[in-house]
């Protein structure tokens, strides 16, 4: 067994504390990594209060924007050796024989989907822990690349903000021609931003939050919204093809839909812990659509990562030491972060 320290919530709503466990041994198809650093998601905080009531159990130990150096592989790993930089994200295994698995969609699986924290491990029905600790052990599988043109601390948002935003970009085709609104510039919101840009799309931010117009720009977006001003809703009215909603808590969906065109689409990423309402007419008027999207697939997180890596950027990060990661999550909630905190894994291992 090889022991990690790590920081977990004991309780739901309780603050996380220091906690120390076993790993499994690798098998064959195993990698162990030496995790230097993990993003903050809010579906970290989400889960940690258990706010989605799905009866989580504890301890927690949250954390799935990983990056790290792989220590040592099983007998059998193809794709990575001793040195090498490696990423794990939202998942670390799925049944791999149904339909979603044989196309790359992992991320929408038919069976079970074992969840990097909150599941339970194929290998040893053990629970599942995640990245706010000093070791993981991954199926190769399940284990991204991470090149080396891309800043560790950078890289590891990719693994959940990055490819759930460019995810949605890309099946709902971005690109050249399109207008794009990003609603809620957070760790989400900044990722969505930075690849709808990059991908060639008009970027418009669509934020409650004016103090965040001079960012935007600064992260590429073409136009911003001050969505605290009623007059924005008069403004972009019919304008996007394509708006992601990355708002992690309550708001109104009605007012949103009509910023979309004819035919346009708004898609959930974000996850508030109350049911939507929206009037069906903001619906119906336009043939606008409402949909949702849920991370990205393995092979189209690599392409991402490396996407990233081609066009020299990462995520927006305020490294921390672990022993702030609960300051974080209040200053989460209160809109101050710019854009990821992102926890430095050096400061658990002394
Ligand atoms: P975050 O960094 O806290 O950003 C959320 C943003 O939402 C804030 O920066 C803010 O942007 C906006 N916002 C917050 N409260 C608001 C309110 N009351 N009214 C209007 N806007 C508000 O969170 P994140 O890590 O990006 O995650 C966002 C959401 O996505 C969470 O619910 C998370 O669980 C979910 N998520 C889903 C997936 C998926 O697979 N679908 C994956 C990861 C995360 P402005 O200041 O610009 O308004
Ligand atoms: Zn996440
Ligand atoms: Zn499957």
């Amino acid at each position: 067994m090889l022991s990690a320290k790590a920081y977990a919530a004991h309780k739901a709503k309780e603050a996380l504390k220091p906690f120390t466990f076993d790993r499994r041994d690798p098998g064959p198809y195993d990698v162990v990594i030496d995790i230097l650093f993990c993003g903050v998601c809010h579906s970290d905080l989400h889960q940690v209060r258990d706010e989605w009531g799905f009866d989580n159990a504890y301890p927690m130990v949250p954390g799935h924007e990983i990056v790290g150096r792989v220590e040592a592989v099983g007998s059998s790993v193809k794709k990575f050796k001793a040195g090498d930089m490696a990423g794990v994200g939202v998942l670390v295994d799925t049944c791999r024989t149904c339909g979603s698995c044989q196309e790359g969609l992992e991320q929408y699986c038919e069976g079970v989907i074992i969840w990097t924290y909150g599941g339970v491990e194929k290998q040893t029905g053990k629970p599942t822990y995640g990245g706010y600790s000093t070791k993981i052990v991954v199926d190769e599988n399940y284990t991204l690349k991470i090149s080396p043109k891309l800043k560790p601390q950078e890289a590891a948002p990719l693994l959940c903000a990055g490819i759930t935003t460019y995810s949605p970009l890309k099946h709902w085709g971005a690109g050249p021609g399109k207008k794009v609104g990003i609603l809620g510039l957070g760790g989400l919101g900044h990722m969505g931003v930075k690849l709808a840009a990059a991908l060639g799309t008009e970027v418009t931010v669509l934020s409650s939050s004016s103090k965040k117009k001079e960012d935007a720009q600064r992260l590429w977006a073409h136009k911003f919204a001050d969505m605290s001003d009623p007059k924005s809703f008069q403004e972009y009215a019919g304008y996007f093809h394509l708006i992601i909603d990355t708002v992690s808590a309550q708001h109104d969906f009605t007012k949103y839909m009509d910023l979309l065109k004819r035919d346009g689409t708004l898609v959930l990423v974000g996850l508030p812990a109350t049911p939507p309402s929206i009037v069906p007419f903001a619906l119906t008027g336009r043939r606008r659509a409402i949909a949702g999207s849920q991370v990205g697939g393995i092979k189209e997180t690599q392409e991402m990562l490396d996407f990233c890596a081609e066009k020299g950027f990462g995520a927006d990060v305020e490294v921390i030491p672990m022993g702030k990661v609960n300051e974080a999550f209040e200053r989460m909630l209160k809109n101050d972060v710019r854009y990821r905190f992102v926890i430095d894994m050096a400061s658990l291992k002394g």
